[in-house]
């Protein structure tokens, strides 16, 4: 169990269905089924501070070798990105039903990716790269 599954035995997190359509370039774009949850905004906080500090204490140890500089400015540039991500993730996949509009493969994304809009995904049929379009107006407000 990692921390992006909802806890079991723990209350269910509110799912949403937003109007998806698969889209490639080229082909008519193709209804989906797109189940998302929303994270807990404390969830995204701890989880920004955690990468925000974690970045901060690893920059003076890496700093150490040469050639010292950009050790530590990638360990901060690291943990600031990943804290930034962290709390731009507000909603995650649940479940994906849809089929690749070039070659009707069905197309999967794992439980608890995180969904970003438009989302890019690729077909492991015909290897191209398809994009997930999410009504924006369809997922709750902050
Ligand atoms: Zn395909």
């Amino acid at each position: 169990m990692t921390a992006e599954e909802p806890r079991a035995g723990g209350p269910e997190p509110l799912t949403f269905e937003p109007k998806a359509t698969l889209a490639l370039f080229g082909h008519e774009p193709v209804p989906a089924r797109l189940t998302v949850f929303e994270r807990a905004r404390g969830w995204r906080v701890r989880r920004a501070v955690v990468f925000a500090v974690t970045g901060m204490a690893l920059a003076p140890f890496v700093a150490l070798f040469p050639p010292h500089a950009p050790w530590a400015l990638g360990a901060l540039s690291t943990g600031f990105f990943l804290a930034w991500r962290s709390m731009n993730s507000r909603f995650a996949v649940a479940r994906l039903d849809g089929v690749c509009p070039r070659c009707q493969a069905p197309l999967q994304l794992s439980s608890g990716s995180r969904l970003r809009v438009p989302h890019p995904l690729s077909c492991h049929s015909c290897h191209h790269e398809l994009v997930l379009n999410v009504d924006p107006a369809d997922l709750p407000e902050a």
